[in-house]
């Protein structure tokens, strides 16, 4: 594999460009990166990943979910930019670190692949990430009532999530979206060690471990913001304890597979 690689690298005319610029003494341009071939069956898990909170309602026409790459930890699997709902496998693109597509072949890309990037390289243990404009955690970015878990499903939220307020990582207005760099650094500095984080006037962000993890909690983090928002209107909450929801937590992480076999079931039965 690696051997026809190397073969294939000499005949690619940007290698021998460098290589014909070298011996004439001027400056080589860096090397063009070379695609990665992903796991198959990764690749299958993020055209599922996509489909599945499309099939959940965190995702709609818009929002995505990505993996990091089997082959290399600084690169990144994204689809073009597309409804989520309708990705198939040869949609799925290769990212390098600072978001650049490494194989675009004329595929437009998502304006907020930034987010990705930007997590993956602030937070080395995160394998899969989650954006969305999950309808029922809108509120909670936008009115200080903090979004906690209110039951066992949701206790990967913690003792609460952070808030990103985008106003503080730009001087000057923004039209809301991740669209660079040093936005999607501040959104991963301002998630730090949660797995949530809340996005003021927009949305959310989801990390986690694996696709069906990442999954699992975009469901319910929607969920749970909808469950607090019918709760609150009841009355005063009494949401799980720091030490309920780390324990719980353990549990979800243990058994969340089964959600993650029906869900994908159902995905596939509908395409
Ligand atoms: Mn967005």
């Amino acid at each position: 594999m690696l051997r026809r690689r190397l073969l294939a690298a000499a005949f690619d005319p940007l290698v021998v460009g460098a290589l014909a610029a070298g011996v004439s003494g001027q400056v080589l341009p860096a090397a063009a990166e070379a695609p990665l071939e992903a796991d198959v069956a990764l690749v299958d898990d993020l055209v599922a990943a996509n489909h599945i909170l499309y099939d959940q309602g965190v995702v709609d026409g818009f929002g995505h979910v990505s993996v990091r790459h089997d082959k290399d930890p600084s690169r990144f699997l994204l689809a073009r930019s597309m409804a989520p709902g309708l990705v198939v496998a040869g949609d799925i693109m290769e990212f390098d670190r600072d978001g650049n597509a490494i194989d675009a072949r004329g595929r437009a890309v998502y304006l907020e692949r930034f987010i990705h990037s930007e997590i993956y390289k602030t937070h080395p243990e995160v394998k899969a990430v989650v954006h969305s404009h999950s309808p029922a955690v809108i509120p909670f970015g936008v009115t200080g009532v903090p979004l906690r878990p209110i039951y066992h499903m949701s206790a990967f939220l913690g003792t609460g999530v952070p808030v990103f307020e985008i106003r503080q990582a730009s001087p000057t207005p923004t039209d809301m979206l991740i669209s660079n760099n040093e936005l999607g650094a501040a959104l991963a500095r301002t998630l730090g060690n949660a797995n949530v984080a809340l996005m003021r006037g927009h949305g959310d962000v989801v990390v986690g471990q694996s696709l069906p993890q990442v999954v699992f909690r975009a469901v319910y983090t929607e969920i749970n913001a909808r469950l607090e928002g019918e709760a609150l209107r009841l009355g005063e909450v009494n949401f799980l304890s720091g030490e309920e929801a780390a324990k719980a937590s353990k549990v979800d992480d243990a058994i969340l597979g089964r959600a993650w076999e029906l869900w994908q079931q159902q995905a596939r039965a509908k395409r």
